[in-house]
């Protein structure tokens, strides 16, 4: 028998938690040789969620679950389910049966066939915003142009990993998680495994535009200093084009004396200038941001309550 896992970070999901352990039990319950156990990680939800994951623990001897004294969100509560679990593989997936339990067998080929990591890919992202699309989109480019690590764009957090791959991603300890450059970063082989995007039928979308746009900066500075080069860049070509500036200005000046008029010149480069320097030191901000949280190295969640036995311990995230 191989023990799994299956990782469920759950924020205000009362309308889908049960529909959700029913159609995932129904279709891991008749895969042979494999044993479930569901780790529900109640991300400090607002609504009824806990107590449906109470009744749930109650009536079926396979779900753990552990529950944080506020949202810490959905990054923590993935890392909180990883620590807890201990089968020789672990999924991990959302509540909200956007990730299609039904899935699970074929990706489960994938790693019988030796693979590390069988892992779910959005085809289409029909369900989705425009809007959001396009940004993601944007981010993803940047984001890949800039790093070494490359995150393929469609990935969703929908995987299978082995015990081994569970345990490089453990030994990354920051405290500002993006866990789909941290999957990429550790690298191993993955297979993909495309699928339709569905739209959430229960329950809402738990981003915000703020949410997402915080994600992204952090998922490139988090994996990047191609920001900080650029900077750098920057203020190496000014200093170049100002030098020659000067010392065109200056001929000028020696040769046909002083031509009084210059104001919008020297707005423009005032301007212009001033725009640069503040975004370097936008720039340069952010990157101390990370090493004063880092810094602060403060749990990266925090554990109420659980029926998991050592929760209490490793809750402090160490
Ligand atoms: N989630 C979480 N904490 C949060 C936000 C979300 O644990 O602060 C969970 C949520 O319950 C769901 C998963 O993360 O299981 C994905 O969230 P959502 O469906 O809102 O994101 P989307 O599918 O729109 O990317
Ligand atoms: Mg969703």
């Amino acid at each position: 028998m191989i023990s799994v896992d299956i990782i469920v970070p759950c924020y205000n999901e009362e309308e889908v938690l049960e529909t959700f352990y029913k159609v995932t039990e129904e279709t891991v319950s008749a895969m042979a040789g494999y044993q479930f156990t569901y780790i529900f990680v109640d991300d400090g939800s607002r609504d009824t969620t806990l107590a449906k994951i109470h009744s749930l623990a109650k009536a079926h001897a396979n779900v753990r679950y552990l529950s944080f004294s506020r949202n810490f969100g959905k990054e923590a509560a993935m890392f909180a389910g990883l620590q807890h679990s201990f089968g020789d593989l672990v999924i991990v997936m959302d509540a909200d049966l956007q990730h299609p339990p039904a899935m699970i067998p074929e990706m489960m080929k994938g790693i019988e066939e030796g693979y590390d990591c069988a892992a779910a890919m959005r085809s289409t992202r029909q369900g989705e915003s425009r809007f959001r699309s396009v940004f993601s989109n944007l981010f993803y480019k940047i984001s890949n142009k800039m790093s070494d690590v490359k995150m393929p764009q469609a990935a969703v957090d929908f995987r299978i990993m082995t015990r081994q791959m569970v345990n490089s991603i453990l030994k990354l300890s920051e405290v500002e998680r993006f866990s789909k450059g941290i999957f990429a970063w550790v690298g191993y082989e993955t297979k993909w495994y495309p699928y339709e995007n569905v739209e959430r039928t229960m329950g809402t979308t738990k981003w915000s535009f703020k949410g997402l746009f915080k994600y992204a900066i952090d998922g490139i500075t988090s994996f990047s200093i191609s920001p900080l080069r650029l900077v750098s860049g920057m203020g190496f070509l000014i200093s170049i084009v100002a030098f020659v500036y000067i010392i065109v200005t200056l001929i000028q000046t020696l040769i046909f004396g002083i031509d009084v008029p210059g104001y919008v010149t020297t707005l423009c480069a005032v301007l212009f200038l001033g725009g640069i320097i503040e975004l370097s030191i936008g720039i340069l901000g952010e990157y101390i941001a990370h090493i004063y949280m880092e810094a602060k190295d403060r749990p990266i969640y925090i554990v109420k309550q659980s029926n998991i036995e050592d929760s209490k311990e490793r809750g402090n995230g160490q």
